[in-house]
């Protein structure tokens, strides 16, 4: 096993929006890829004709590529794959490991429900399997539908997943399944099998979900003669409420988040960190970092909770420590949508220094540096009401013509005047801060205020007053 080279895939079903279990999925074994110098497959599993879709795997491609998760091998679609299945079909009944079930689907699942009703378990009864041959023939001769079953052998499986331990199935609580469907279709079961040995892969990382099906898919590559890889079942992932994940909590698809202003690198650090920690405090790393300290032993049992407040704060660490040039390009297509573009590429790099470290996503960011670009500025009605009224309106033309008549139009020049103004008048500066701030920027909060001033420039500096004082 240890000179063997690791191969770890994602295998998505394109039927959707990327959600965020499967991202963290793509991510574990991504990581640990990289971090043994192994080899990350993509595997697109599209069996299912009526729900698969182009958009969706397109989705899934263009979803990795912006985390930049990228993958060695692949991608890889099982739609291309059906004679491959229906080959390893063949063989396994020709090994008489594999039988044809004539039943019709429905009325087994109708002998299913009235199972479930009496709370009498229900498993397929091996029926078919026992049919004489001139019963088979006649069925044949009808071109009656027919799928095939995998014979569940009489032995117990035990198997050791790397992070739920082990785990231990017998034979007669699993039930012979079917592998083909009558037409023709492989099921889940039976190509994930096939195509994890073919790609050789060496372990298998996927969602706790699939924990239950590990046992039926153990027997097939005994089946088969293959090598069985190593397990490891990533724990769910539920809301704050701990109940199922839902758009309730912030969940989104994953270019869902690049459109609300998430940087790709703070979704990855936080979808690392739900179900694993590196122990200790550590919270921010970088990918380098995360591949250096990645391991499946540190993976948790219990559930992962996602926190959307968590990513908010992580995305501002990432925001703020992001060097401004690299952020421009990341804040520049949000500001396209809103036809502003940023002439003076000086003045731009000193707003965004100023503006990066008070906001939580790119939105945010967007339309804090917008103000300084803007012809009309959007005032928050709360904070029109609360500090625009006649008395701050005339304080307001005061300043307007201290900073007019500044020709050093500083940050410690205004915020002299202001001072000055203050104590004139006797009253707190912060009484002239706040409707100052409102007046200029539309909002009661946001960037360290005299820097903003001398960023918006005299111009617009006065425009503003001049138009809030004017207003009834
Ligand atoms: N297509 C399956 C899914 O998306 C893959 C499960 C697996 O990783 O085996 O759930
Ligand atoms: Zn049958």
């Amino acid at each position: 096993m240890t000179h063997q080279e690791i191969r770890v895939r994602i295998a998505p079903s394109p039927t959707g929006a990327i959600h965020v279990g499967l991202v963290r999925s793509a991510l574990y074994n991504w990581l640990f890829a990289r971090s043994h110098k192994g080899k990350f497959i993509l595997r697109i599993e599209d069996t299912d004709a009526t729900r698969s879709t182009q958009e969706s795997v397109q989705a899934i491609i263009e979803g990795f590529k912006w985390v930049d998760i990228d993958w060695d091998e692949g991608p890889y679609f099982q739609s291309q794959r059906f004679d491959i299945y229906r080959n390893y079909a063949k063989k396994l009944l020709q090994d008489k490991k594999a039988y044809y079930c004539y039943c019709n689907p429905d009325e087994l699942e109708e002998e299913r429900q009235k199972a479930w009703q009496k709370k009498i378990a229900w498993k397929y009864d091996r029926r078919c399997y026992h049919l004489d041959k001139d019963i088979k023939d006649k069925f044949d001769a009808e071109n009656r539908p027919k799928a095939i079953r995998f014979l569940i052998p009489d032995q117990t499986v035990i198997f050791e997943d790397i992070i739920h331990g082990s785990i231990k199935k017998e034979p007669q609580d699993i039930e012979d399944f079917i592998i083909m469907r009558a037409d023709g279709t492989p099921t889940y079961n039976f190509s994930v099998v096939i195509d994890d040995a073919e790609m050789k892969l060496t372990h298998i990382i996927r969602a706790v979900e699939h924990l239950a099906n590990t046992p039926k898919q153990i027997l097939l590559y005994q089946a088969f003669g293959y090598p069985i890889p190593e397990f490891a079942h990533l724990p769910l992932i539920l809301g704050t409420d701990k109940k199922k994940l839902s758009k309730r909590h912030g969940a989104l698809s994953l270019l869902e988040y690049k459109k609300a202003g998430y940087l790709a690198d703070a979704i990855i650090n936080f979808l690392a960190l739900l179900g694993w920690s590196p122990g200790g405090d550590l919270e921010i790393m970088d990918r380098t970092k995360l591949i250096e300290l990645f391991s499946l032993e540190r993976v948790n049992k219990a559930n992962a909770i996602f926190d959307i407040q968590k990513l908010e704060w992580m995305n501002s660490v990432y925001i703020k420590n992001m060097d401004s040039e690299k952020l421009s390009q990341e804040l520049l297509p949000f500001l396209q949508e809103i036809n502003i573009a940023p002439d003076d590429h000086a003045r731009f790099m000193k707003i965004l220094d100023l503006t990066k470290v008070r906001v939580r996503t790119l939105i945010e960011l967007r339309d804090m540096v917008s103000a300084f670009y803007t012809k009309d500025v959007q005032y928050d009605s709360d904070a029109l009401h609360k500090y625009i009224n006649p008395q701050t309106k005339e304080h307001l033309q005061e300043l307007n013509e201290r900073f007019d008549k500044l020709t050093d139009f500083t940050a410690q020049n205004l915020e002299n005047e202001l001072r000055q103004l203050a104590e004139q008048k006797g009253i707190k500066a912060a009484v002239l801060v706040h409707p100052c701030r409102v007046a200029l920027t539309g909002k009661s909060v946001g960037a360290p205020l005299f820097e903003t001033i001398e960023l918006l420039g005299k111009a617009k500096v006065k425009e503003r007053f001049d138009k809030i004082i004017s207003q009834a």
